[in-house]
């Protein structure tokens, strides 16, 4: 069966014209879609014969919310998402006075193993489908009653490791008669995948990358994150991106006390960023029980930051939201795990 969910508006529209159809009908089954219904019976001016065609050639699964949390603090909505096999995963909410951003995850699980990430402790179950993070997208908006204007693909998962659907995705989301979302409110965070980073340069797609460096040099990176393609490497296929895509890169680095957050540290990132005009964004790492690693202390983050921007690099520390709600990446899910 046919996931109608991940068909571009386009793609409907020819199979439906191949069951004989009106070309219009793609347009009404899309706004049905669109509204966050799920049972093809239930769409009410389609003919009763072709509502029970559809449910016969197409599949169409539905997210069903199991945990909803918000926190007290910044009101950071972290939603956990049932899908049709039984698995899990979660979405996070975050409220800017600039719009509202939605954290999305691309994968059941991980398999890139980073050290500090609750995501990959259980390895990876599977990859979504374009449809399972569109509905991310809409049944959050559709559940707290709000309209969405930025997406980042940094919940679990590693978005280059399921770049087909990812790709499909970002088609889906961003079409005039899809979402209609800008594709330069979007941002993907990787952990730096070289034969990824090259395939999604080539589509020429305006979003942000966002590359997860969290350690300048070699010896490090490949400690805390096995993935680890070598900086040399990483370094050439970011300067390609630029290149070719004309967008600025990010590299997100998690401040961990001891392993990343060195004097020499700061000087090797900063010849990096300089090298590839990269913003950094400092992000205190998120206490995960079971990682046994330690973020650093506020004021050796701020002397880090300080350094950074004494060699002229564009740095912002990010604000921690949703500190009481476990909202780092794969906290929610492997919590409801071990619980069940
Ligand atoms: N696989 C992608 C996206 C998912 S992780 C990637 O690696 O970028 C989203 C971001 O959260 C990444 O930058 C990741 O390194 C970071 N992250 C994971 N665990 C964290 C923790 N405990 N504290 C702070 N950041 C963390």
């Amino acid at each position: 069966m046919t996931d109608i969910l991940s068909l571009t508006p386009e793609e409907l529209k020819e199979q439906i014209v191949s069951l004989g159809q009106p070309a219009f009908r793609a347009k009404q089954i899309s706004s049905w879609l669109k509204a966050g219904v799920r049972d093809f019976s239930q769409m009410s001016n389609l003919p009763k014969e072709l509502r029970e065609t559809l449910a016969q050639q197409f599949s169409l699964t539905a997210p069903v919310l199991l945990r909803a949390q918000t926190s007290a603090l910044d009101g950071t909505g972290k939603f956990l998402w049932g899908l049709q096999d039984g698995n899990c995963v979660e979405t996070v909410l975050m409220r800017y006075r600039y719009g509202n951003s939605v954290c999305i995850s691309s994968q059941v699980g991980c398999r890139q193993g980073c050290a500090f990430c609750a995501s990959t402790i259980g390895g990876l179950i599977r990859s979504l489908t374009a449809g399972e993070m569109l509905d991310e997208v809409l049944f959050t908006e559709l559940e707290n009653n709000v309209k969405i204007s930025n997406i980042v693909l940094m919940g679990i998962g590693e978005p280059l490791d399921n770049l087909d659907n990812v790709i499909r995705f970002l088609r889906l989301v961003s079409h005039p008669e899809g979402r209609n979302l800008s594709l330069r409110h979007i941002t993907a965070s990787t952990c730096g995948l070289p034969e990824g980073i090259r395939r999604l340069a080539e589509e020429e797609l305006p979003i942000t990358l966002s590359v997860s460096l969290h350690a300048p040099d070699d010896e490090t990176r490949s400690r805390i994150m096995p993935s680890n393609c070598g900086i040399t490497l990483l370094t050439e296929v970011c300067r390609e991106y630029v290149k070719r895509t004309g967008r600025r890169l990010s590299f997100e680095y998690a401040m961990i006390a001891g392993v990343n957050d060195s004097d020499r540290q700061a000087e090797q990132l900063a010849r990096l960023a300089g090298l590839l005009g990269a913003h950094v964004n400092l992000i205190p790492l998120n206490y995960v029980a079971e990682r046994g690693l330690t973020p650093s202390s506020p004021s050796v983050i701020r002397h880090f930051q300080t350094m950074l921007e004494e060699k002229n690099v564009n740095v912002t520390v990010r604000r921690s939201l949703g500190g009481d709600i476990d909202a780092s990446c794969g906290q929610l899910r492997r919590n409801h795990m071990k619980n069940h």
